[in-house]
């Protein structure tokens, strides 16, 4: 058997720092460890890793960042580059079912909240995964509302409620319909803004492979 002693203060001693550079103030994850050379990495979000021994001051360091910044950058802009033409991921069958789940726990609270507030009674609430819409009303009063939902502000999914309720009024788009959402929410153009600029991108993750 073997048993390694631990001689000093090398074996076993890490340290994890974080490191502002004094020139351009970005912050460098710094580990320091028994081992003997520098290294650098580029993180997934594209910030830098340094691995450095125990005693080696920051200025030196600092000088080997400077060393390899032409490799560091062209590392850097290829990962950026790369980050932003990614499309946002495909959900999986767990992750609708999870975000189903939590709709079911989160959504009727809202439509018992507003309804009162809206003036209308209603029937069943629906959650489904759907590709094109946000929620529904049916003319029994039914309300159907898409499990997507949980992946949007909390304000975004009062609006959806309280648009679906407010069909239960008017059954269209007229300027009555618009005037009972003011009514109830104030600020609903903000909402109406965030789904037109985020909401195909939402959407987009239930219809990619
Ligand atoms: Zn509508």
């Amino acid at each position: 058997m073997k048993k390694r002693m631990s001689r000093g203060r090398t074996s076993g001693t890490r340290t994890e720092s974080v490191l502002v550079h004094p020139r351009t103030g970005e912050k460098i994850l710094l580990k320091r460890s028994g081992r003997k050379t520098l290294s650098v990495e580029i993180r997934p979000d594209a910030s830098l890793l340094v691995r450095a021994p125990l005693a080696v001051p920051e200025e030196r360091i600092l000088s080997f960042l400077e060393g390899h910044s032409a490799w560091i950058e062209s590392r850097r802009e290829r990962l950026i580059d790369r980050i932003e033409s990614m499309p946002s991921r495909a959900l999986s069958d767990d992750e609708i079912r999870k975000l189903a789940d939590e709709a079911v726990r989160d959504i009727p609270k809202r439509v018992r909240h507003f309804a009162p507030l809206v003036g209308v009674t209603y029937g069943r609430i629906t959650i489904r995964n759907q590709k094109t819409r946000w929620g529904s009303c049916s003319a029994k009063r039914n309300l159907n509302f898409n499990c997507l939902l949980m992946l949007t502000p909390p304000e975004v999914r009062d609006y959806v409620v309280v648009h679906e309720l407010c069909h239960i009024r008017e059954m269209n788009h007229s300027a009555r319909f618009w005037a009972q959402v003011e009514r109830v929410l104030p600020d609903y153009k903000v909402q109406v803004r965030w789904l037109r600029e985020n909401g195909a991108a939402v959407m987009r993750r239930m219809l990619i492979e």
